[in-house]
């Protein structure tokens, strides 16, 4: 029998009825096996993450104010969900305990990562209970070393033991134990990094990453109305994808499983039939491509520095004198398209705001330019695809798309691997463009 391991996102757990369709999925499918839950997260807009109540108890235990009211929040969700679930478990001594060691504030177990880790605790106890699974503390398996980063080689020895002894198990995400045995967490949002952390521990076929949406778009929805999700997408796909701010999983979360090359799939705990997206190392030959894009990313706020001088093109060093000014001035680019004469340098507003006119008269220097002129207020958005590689037209059907949006293209730049096509656009077409791209590749 294969093996999946589930981690379940603080919207997945925010409540007793949320709680149910975590069971519900578990059991659905005897191959998942373990599972990793975050705490319990927001169950509208204007709710309170458990987590950011905890660091709140810490915080105000070590100004030494009383944090009983905000405390008793956390405690009553938590009763309020086992009760509501029916569950005979009681949690009130644990809660107590819970509660004094956060008020032992400065003592092992009064820090904030303590606090905050209590947080999955209880939550991985509800589930195990719930799920009849061992409860597995993440402290006892998951491990830092002494300079604060995660030890991969002694987790995996003593927790691949572990779970080689517990067919079925629940480790709380987010937090480990720290090199001299207190609790540690990783950093927000960590229980991804746990959850790809158990499924490489475990051998799993597939970690399945459960949030509340169907898994990654092809297009911001805020731009494009209702974009698909994303089928498939390989982890260099991503990476570009990511760079041009798609939000998607953090590195971090998923270099455990990435190196091994186990599959991660995004489910939707509210829609557990949609299949999600799975993001390989790999993709096989079977592997199908529904689209000849996997999607679109941009952003906004660049500026282009262009740079011009006769007979550029023959002399020695020009490039690198001309980099060397950015570089001078800690500035880093993104993109040098150039031409026979003209050279030019594409970077973030972030980057060079402030240090703008100082390169510009370096530039002159160093380079003994003919001229150089600014353009800002320009837009770069990504069309990646691993379908495009090889794929004779593709260029074709973007830039067709862009003219028939009258968007004007300021700039080109395709990379070599052929996975990705990036246009420059001005800020006022970028929504439009993103558009006009989608409607040529998306049906
Ligand atoms: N509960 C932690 C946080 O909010 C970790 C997680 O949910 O992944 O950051």
């Amino acid at each position: 029998m294969g093996v999946k391991v589930c981690k379940f996102g603080g919207t997945s757990v925010a409540d007793a009825n949320q709680f149910r369709k975590v069971q519900s999925i578990v059991k659905g499918d005897p191959e998942r096996r373990y599972v990793v839950p975050s705490a319990p997260g927001k169950r509208h807009k204007d709710d309170r993450k458990i987590t950011d109540l905890l660091y709140l108890c810490h915080e105000a235990a070590k100004q030494n104010f009383t944090f009983d009211e905000v405390f008793s929040i956390i405690a009553d969700r938590y009763e309020q969900i086992v009760r509501d679930l029916g569950l005979s478990l009681r949690l009130g001594p644990t809660l107590d305990d819970v509660r004094r060691q956060i008020a032992r504030n400065g003592a092992t177990g009064g820090t904030a990562d303590y606090a905050a880790s209590r947080g999955e605790y209880l939550s991985g106890i509800i589930t195990a209970e719930l799920l009849g699974y061992e409860f597995i503390d993440a402290a006892e398996v998951i491990f830092f070393d002494a300079q604060g980063r995660y030890d991969d080689a002694r987790t995996y020895m003593v927790l691949g033991e572990r779970l080689k002894k517990s067919p079925r198990a629940v480790v709380p995400g987010f937090y480990g134990q720290s090199a001299i045995g207190a609790v540690k967490t990783f950093s927000r949002g960590g229980s991804d990094i746990s959850g790809a952390i158990v499924a490489r521990c475990a051998g799993a076929d597939v970690y399945e990453n459960w949030t509340d949406v169907s898994g990654l778009l092809m297009a911001d929805p805020r731009i494009v109305e209702n974009p698909r999700a994303i089928d498939t997408v390989t982890y260099r796909e991503l990476r570009e994808l990511a760079y041009m701010g798609a939000t998607v999983l953090h590195d971090e979360a998923i270099f455990p499983v990435r190196k091994v090359g186990i599959p991660v799939n995004i489910r939707n705990t509210n829609d557990p039939d949609h299949p999600g997206t799975t993001i390989l190392s790999q993709p096989t030959a079977t592997t199908p491509i529904a689209h000849k894009i996997t999607g679109i990313a941009g952003r906004k706020g660049f500026t282009v520095v262009n740079v011009e001088k006769a007979m550029m093109n023959a002399e020695l060093g020009f490039g690198r004198r001309l980099l060397s000014v950015f570089e001078d001035n800690g500035v880093s680019y993104e993109h040098t398209p150039s031409g026979i004469d003209t050279m030019s340098v594409v970077v973030a507003d972030s980057q060079i705001n402030g240090k703008l006119e100082r390169i510009l008269e370096q530039l002159k220097v160093e380079c003994n330019a003919d001229a150089v002129d600014v353009d800002s207020d320009l837009a770069l958005i990504a069309t990646v695809g691993r379908g495009m590689a090889h794929t004779p037209g593709m260029a074709a059907r973007l830039f067709n798309a862009l003219a028939e949006a009258s968007v004007n293209i300021r700039m080109i730049d395709q990379g070599s691997s052929e996975l990705n096509i990036i246009v420059g656009v001005s800020g006022a077409d970028f929504e439009k463009a993103v558009r006009a791209i989608y409607r040529a590749f998306v049906d």
